[in-house]
């Protein structure tokens, strides 16, 4: 088992891709922390990772609030006394062409998917530096680094989790903390949900592997990299997209 002896805290792990991250961890000996917006949101996790033998507790932690994301890490410190393993999964979409997008859902995007990732590692990163070790996983996407019609808000935001995960690396490399980044392409996962039939199968047009990605087939990544296995992998950002360029 890769991750035997980790304490590995991961956000927006009610469903989806963080959800099957938590599952994947669990079976490669990690203790979760799931964390995601609402703690009821987390049950079906949790109970899935308990039945592959994990240790795996729930919390209420929404990445935006800065004060309340700090108490949550403060709860794991005090029951587990470490975070080795951040994965910064937690996102959301608000989607319009430039022309009418809301400054209200510019906000909202960057707010979780830039600032929540700039607040969780803030949280964790002290211990880290005390202990000499970590690893921080950032959830970018294909669309960060070609950008996507009607996406300015999360493009930027994916972008920006591109530049932190570089930034990161030279400054806290040398204190034995790896960090790199995720970029998935189209992932069938309940964010997709809006998106209309014949869109979809547009998208799996542009993919050469012609389908869409499965939540596991991203967790894979977040296990290597999380694992000794990646030991010299720092500041990567690393795409699953079955080959997908938009
Ligand atoms: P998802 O199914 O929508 O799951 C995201 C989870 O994050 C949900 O459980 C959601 O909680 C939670 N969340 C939302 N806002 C939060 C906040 N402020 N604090 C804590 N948790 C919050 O998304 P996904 O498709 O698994 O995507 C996971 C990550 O991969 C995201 O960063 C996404 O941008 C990225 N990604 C996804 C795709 C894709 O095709 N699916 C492609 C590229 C990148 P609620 O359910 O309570 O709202």
């Amino acid at each position: 088992m890769k991750l035997q002896h980790k304490v590995a805290l991961i956000t927006g792990a009610g469903r989806g891709i963080g959800a099957a991250t938590a599952l994947k961890f669990a079976r490669e000996g990690a203790t979760i922390v799931a964390c995601d917006i609402h703690e009821d949101a987390v049950q079906d996790t949790l109970r899935d990772c308990r039945a592959a033998g994990a240790a795996a507790i729930g919390l209420a932690a929404d990445v935006t609030d800065r004060p309340g994301f700090g108490q949550a890490v403060d709860t794991i410190l005090a029951q587990f006394g470490r975070v080795d393993i951040l994965v910064n999964n937690a996102g959301i979409t608000r989607d319009a062409r430039l022309v009418n997008m809301t400054e209200a859902q510019f906000d909202a995007v960057i707010d979780v998917n830039l600032k929540g990732i700039f607040n969780a590692a803030q949280a964790v990163v002290p211990g880290m530096i005390e202990r000499g070790r970590g690893v921080i996983l950032n959830a970018s996407s294909v669309v960060g680094l070609y950008g996507n019609f009607g996406q300015t808000n999360y493009v930027a935001a994916k972008a920006g989790v591109i530049g932190f995960t570089r930034t990161w690396c030279r400054e806290l490399g040398p204190k034995g903390i790896r960090v790199n980044a995720v970029a998935p392409g189209f992932i069938q996962t309940p964010m997709l949900d809006s998106v209309p039939e014949t869109v979809l199968a547009r998208m799996n047009e542009q993919v050469p592997l012609r389908r869409l990605g499965q939540p596991e087939e991203v967790a894979n990544l977040y296990a290597f990299l999380a694992s000794d296995e990646a030991s010299y992998i720092n500041g990567a950002v690393i795409e699953v997209t079955g080959g997908l360029r938009l």
